[in-house]
């Protein structure tokens, strides 16, 4: 019965002169999403509004589902749209289609008309009055509410005429690529993925780090991160992953340091290189997945120890997050399977049985001062054989 979509944008109405871009990032948006759907669309700007018009068949439920995911969107409203073909058709019209969307009409109503072709012969007030009649007529069991409807049935004279009143929300947040680029820290584990979507739902796009320590992770623990990275694009993108070989650096830390530092050095290692690549790649920012008191490495203590080496700026949105509530947004944007799959993390192969809770940053220091040169070297190797993968929902 639907032909298209209105598509509703709250916050990015508000953006004044740049309003364009972000209508314009939207609208790239929507268009990518919907490559992975059947059916052709036409999506176009048209006075300040955004329409999605099916070109023939077309699987509603599977669209609905991928405008679901674009950031930016606040509500989508399903569209039916018929020829002008006199005021006797289109009361037929409204009246199968409240049939059809509300099978339930102990409900109250409004009708809203919207006159764009000022050549239609009735005045909207007059659309307004003469339609609720006859739905009042047809359906005897619905009432008219002006201030408060249930139903708010929107009927738009143009070229053509279009009724809708159903919103399905949207996601919110801004179109993806209106924010800048920023690097996400991505582990295998529940939190950075979900990390990942709270930064990019502000319109930031992603590039991810991976740190790989084969043989003590697995090619399986690195295809969970690809695979997470996957279920991330739908939403964001294709995602540029680099894998970054982290083995030797962790050996050489694990010889040269005091185990119980061991994961606050690594750590920090990690942020030095994802913030080497990120600056590479235009990135303005670093994303991880922490949250305060989570484990030794995330107190406040930690955090100084680990934020200390970047000068970009290290965005933490689950920082005030219980893992409760991580797993529940985990489980929205469907990464959660995935993340509990039992694959090895690198970091959990090294860990100290007491690993310092209230590192001292001045101790740390002087630690990795014993890694020398060699450390440097080390981390020239890991950066040279980064691996790109270009991961996509296709
Ligand atoms: P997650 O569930 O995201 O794995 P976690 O609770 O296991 O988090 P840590 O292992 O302390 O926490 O990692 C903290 C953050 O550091 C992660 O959220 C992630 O952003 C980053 N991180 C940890 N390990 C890796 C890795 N192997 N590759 C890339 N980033 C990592
Ligand atoms: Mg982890």
């Amino acid at each position: 019965m639907f032909t298209s979509f209105l598509i509703k944008y709250a916050e990015i109405g508000v953006k004044g002169k740049n309003r364009y871009l972000f209508e314009d990032a939207l609208v790239h948006q929507i268009k990518y999403a919907l490559k992975k759907c059947e059916g052709d669309f036409l999506v176009h700007k048209s006075q300040g509004r955004i329409y999605v018009e099916a070109a023939g068949e077309f699987d509603y439920e599977d669209t609905v589902a991928q405008l679901e995911k674009v950031f930016g969107i606040s509500g989508i409203c399903p569209v039916v749209s018929v020829e002008d073909e006199g005021f006797e058709k289109l009361c037929e019209t409204v009246v199968a289609y409240i049939a059809d969307v509300y099978p339930d009409r102990n409900k109250t109503f409004k009708v809203h008309s919207r006159r764009a072709r000022k050549n239609y012969p009735k005045e909207s007030m007059e659309v307004n009055a003469d339609l609720g009649e006859v739905i009042l007529r047809a359906y005897p069991e619905m009432s008219v509410d002006v201030h408060d409807p249930d139903i708010l049935l929107n009927i738009e004279i143009r070229e053509k005429i279009h009724i809708y009143s159903k919103v399905i929300p949207g996601p919110g947040g801004m179109p993806v690529g209106t924010g800048g680029k920023a690097m996400l820290l991505l582990s295998g584990g529940i939190d950075s993925p979900v990390a990942g979507y709270m930064i990019a739902k502000r319109g930031v796009k992603l590039d991810a780090v991976y740190f790989h320590a084969p043989p003590y992770t697995s090619d399986r623990a690195k295809q969970k991160v690809v695979d997470l990275a996957r279920i991330v694009s739908r939403y964001t993108g294709p995602i540029y992953l680099h894998v970054i070989s982290f083995t030797d650096i962790q050996l050489y830390i694990y010889e040269k340091c005091p185990h119980e530092e061991l994961t606050i050095i690594m750590r920090r290692y990690m942020m030095r290189i994802a913030e080497h690549i990120a600056k590479e790649t235009g990135c303005l920012g670093l994303i991880t997945g922490e949250s305060i008191g989570q484990v030794a490495s995330q107190t406040m203590n930690s955090l100084i120890a680990t934020n200390e080496v970047c000068e970009l700026p290290v965005y933490r949105p689950l920082i005030g997050f219980d893992k409760q509530e991580i797993v529940e947004v985990a489980n929205k944007i469907g990464t959660f399977e995935t993340s509990i799959l039992p694959y090895e993390d690198c970091c959990t192969t090294f860990v100290a049985k007491h690993p310092v809770t209230k590192p001292n940053v001045k101790f740390i220091r002087r630690h990795e001062h014993n890694l020398d040169e060699k450390i440097d070297e080390l981390v020239r190797i890991a950066l040279e054989t980064d691996e790109l993968i270009i991961v996509e929902e296709t």
